[in-house]
């Protein structure tokens, strides 16, 4: 079975110049969701992982199944003013202005050994920053962990030093 086939390229996505990585027939197919889900156990197969970070919002479908497979906690990291108990976040830079990604400030405890994952790995600044998030909470970067990554636009330029993983690439 091919991933590649469930991911859904829509042009001018959320505005013109974008072309959406869109992962709605993925999870459409229980198959395809399965098969994707054995691609990045696979990935950080072999490492100790402690908690499993999965970012707002389409990291959280994956994310929470990996923790499950792990059998380790699921954190999410959500935008500004989402979380409902008291945050830590962390600022990065957009193309025009800033943004903030928050985390529950009892999410990770220090010295916990964090798996990093999101659907799409694209500029790295959102990537970049929820490392930056779990670091300053005391937590270890074990990998950051995507379904795909556009190559082309050298998110991990922004990423060194970190084990970068991806099922697919573009
Ligand atoms: P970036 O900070 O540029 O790496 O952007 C990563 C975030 O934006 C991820 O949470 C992705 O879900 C989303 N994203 C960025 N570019 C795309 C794209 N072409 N298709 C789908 N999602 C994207």
């Amino acid at each position: 079975m091919e991933i590649e086939n469930f991911i859904r390229d829509i042009q001018g996505f959320p505005k013109p110049g974008i072309l959406f990585k869109d992962i709605a027939p993925l999870l459409n197919s229980p198959e395809a969701t399965r098969e994707c889900l054995r691609q990045l156990l696979q990935l950080v197969k072999n490492k100790h992982i402690d908690k499993v970070v999965g970012v707002e919002s389409r990291g959280f479908f994956f994310g929470t199944l990996i923790a499950q497979k792990l059998n380790v906690g699921f954190v999410p990291v959500r935008k500004p003013g989402k979380l409902p108990f008291t945050t830590v976040s962390q600022l990065y830079d957009l193309e025009y202005g800033t943004d903030k990604v928050e985390m529950h400030i009892d999410a990770i405890q220090k010295g916990d050994r964090v798996l990093m994952h999101d659907d799409v790995l694209a500029t790295g600044g959102t990537a970049e920053a929820v490392c930056k998030l779990i670091e300053s909470q005391g937590g270890i970067v074990v990998q950051c962990n995507f379904i795909m990554t556009l190559d082309f636009l050298n998110g991990k330029d922004k990423l060194k030093g970190y084990d970068i993983a991806s099922v697919l690439n573009y």
